[in-house]
């Protein structure tokens, strides 16, 4: 038996892998790997290193979280190092924790190797910084994607009347929503928000407007993509650097 390595991919740009999640990917018998995470890692592997492909768009996962816990656990039986490669962080809405219950119950060794998140990362490439002094004192990171079957939407809206800033993930489908929904509950129409596409990669795209027009600006960029809201948008400005 096997053990199982849950590592984080970083957001994208290969570089901001750490050393520990590339020593991994080394020495894998079988990377089980996300649509998310860069496939330039892949070529990091051995000669004799398998890859499987668990896709998982956003809302369009390619293979259910039941049929991934069972593929990682097939394959830990099989092989020595296997590393399940997740973009961003796996504990970062990336259901690393589902992962690792799953094969604690099948007896299987695991470890969980933290990834740089994009929800603070790509923010940063994009010159937003999740916290400023004198601007805001906390940050949330939400989910813009719900489960439609279950009807209302299940986050707390009402909360979110401070001044934190907020990251939704998977949200870039539901722009139109959140944005109403944050006037709704009475944030200025005015209040800034950016949307970033393939963030800290080459194709990085920033796109800044407000709660009333960012959603005409934004909707057709391509995904992943993660929306931004609150004043540090405004530093946008003096510290973008990246994409220049
Ligand atoms: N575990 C991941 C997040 C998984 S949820 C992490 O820690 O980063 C997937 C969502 O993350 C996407 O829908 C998008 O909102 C965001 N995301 C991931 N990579 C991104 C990127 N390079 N640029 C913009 N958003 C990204």
């Amino acid at each position: 038996m096997g053990k199982v390595y849950l590592t984080g991919a970083g957001p994208g740009d290969i570089e901001l892998l750490t050393i520990k999640a590339l020593k991994v990917v080394q020495k894998a018998d079988v990377i089980i790997y996300d649509r998310l995470a860069n496939p330039e890692i892949l070529k990091e592997a051995k000669d004799r290193c398998e890859f499987v492909f668990v896709g998982k768009e956003d809302s369009h996962h390619t293979l259910p979280q039941e049929e991934i816990n069972e593929v990682i656990y097939q394959n830990a039986l099989k092989h020595e190092v296997v590393v399940r490669l997740k973009g961003g962080d796996p504990f970062v809405f990336g259901r690393g924790g589902e992962e690792g219950i799953y094969l604690k119950e099948r007896n299987i060794e695991f470890e969980f190797i933290p990834g740089i998140t994009s929800a603070v990362a790509v923010p940063e490439y994009a010159g937003i910084p999740v916290t400023h002094r004198g601007v805001t004192v906390s940050f949330r990171v939400v989910t813009g994607h719900e489960n439609p079957k279950k009807g209302k939407s299940q986050i707390p809206w009402e909360n979110y009347k401070s001044d934190d800033t907020i990251i939704f993930l998977m949200g870039l489908h539901r722009l139109e929503f959140i944005t109403k929904k944050l006037i709704e509950i009475g944030k200025p129409k005015d209040y800034p928000v950016a949307v970033i596409s393939r963030g800290t990669t080459k194709d990085e795209k920033t796109v800044i407007g407000t709660l009333s027009d960012i959603y005409e600006k934004a909707k057709d960029l391509p995904t992943p993509a993660l929306i931004v809201v609150g004043e540090v948008v405004k530093l946008h400005d003096k510290l973008s650097w990246w994409e220049k």
